[in-house]
């Protein structure tokens, strides 16, 4: 599932894809990845999409690409579009294939095309943008990171700490990878719970969230996602490296489950 660098990147791409160029014409094969609403559902396909997204569209050009936590608002001359890429969503200008869902032809005669196998990504024709780009959303944390005080406001009761950073509300653009990987930054264990969270844990977790972000950034600023791809090599900390040494303390990773996701963490410098 793309994590906030990779919506990061994409928001990126069409900025450096599509500047200057006019959007000649838009084709759409699979007109139920255009929604009405937020929803992962092709069922929820708008009734009228394709003609929505042509009106904001065709003619006009990309002013501005736009990101909230892994939200991704994309603005034209005559209106807007809101883009979710779900679980396996991407903008790509490489050759057609059958999982292309909407695709634009600029006028350069190149095309941008949103791609998705899995079909919970899509384009949502919208006239509130900024609504809807942060509705029910916490702080980006690439754009407005958290300070120790501002987290120690949102993490709070007795969940655990990474359950509490995962929830889009709390804090907007941290999934599993960035939050397991923020956590051993700063020496705290996932299943900590918020309510035993010292002020000395939030100055360095607001830190770490703020490093660990900026270095997936970084370390993608390409058009490829370099650890998503298939047999590239892992390059994190502790995230899929169970029964591996800590590179901190040296005690064993361990991998652990909850909620269907795997938690990666090193009992002997996390404090639990
Ligand atoms: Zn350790």
């Amino acid at each position: 599932m793309p994590e906030l660098p990779e919506v990061e990147i994409t928001r990126r791409s069409l900025v450096r894809w599509m500047e200057g160029r006019r959007v000649d014409r838009v084709e759409v094969p699979d007109p139920a990845a255009i929604r009405s609403t937020r929803s992962t559902l092709p069922s929820d396909a708008h009734p009228d999409g394709v003609a929505a997204v042509r009106a904001r569209v065709e003619g006009g050009r990309l002013v501005e690409a736009r990101r909230h936590g892994k939200r991704l608002g994309l603005r034209f001359d005559a209106g807007d579009l809101l883009v979710h890429l779900g679980m396996t969503g991407r903008f790509t200008r490489g050759p057609a294939d059958r999982f292309v869902r909407v695709c634009l032809h600029l006028d350069d005669g190149s095309a941008v095309r949103f791609v998705d196998s899995r079909r919970f990504g899509c384009l949502v024709p919208t006239d509130d943008l900024d609504a809807d780009l942060a509705e029910g959303l916490g702080p980006d944390v690439l754009l407005a990171p958290p300070d120790a005080r501002g987290l120690g406001e949102r993490l709070r009761g007795r969940r655990s700490v990474k359950a509490a950073l995962m929830d889009q509300a709390v804090v907007a653009g941290l999934g599993n990878i960035h939050a397991v990987e923020a956590l051993w930054r700063a020496r705290l264990h996932p299943d900590l719970p918020c309510d035993r969270l010292g002020p000395a844990d939030l100055v360095a977790l607001a830190g770490a969230i703020a490093l660990q972000v900026r270095w997936a950034v970084d370390l993608e600023d390409g058009e490829e996602v370099a650890y998503v791809t298939e047999g590239a090599p892992n390059p994190f900390t502790v995230y899929g490296r169970a029964g591996g040494p800590c590179p901190r303390c040296g005690a064993l990773v361990e991998r652990t489950t909850g909620s269907g996701r795997a938690t990666y963490a090193c009992r002997g410098c996390q404090r639990a």
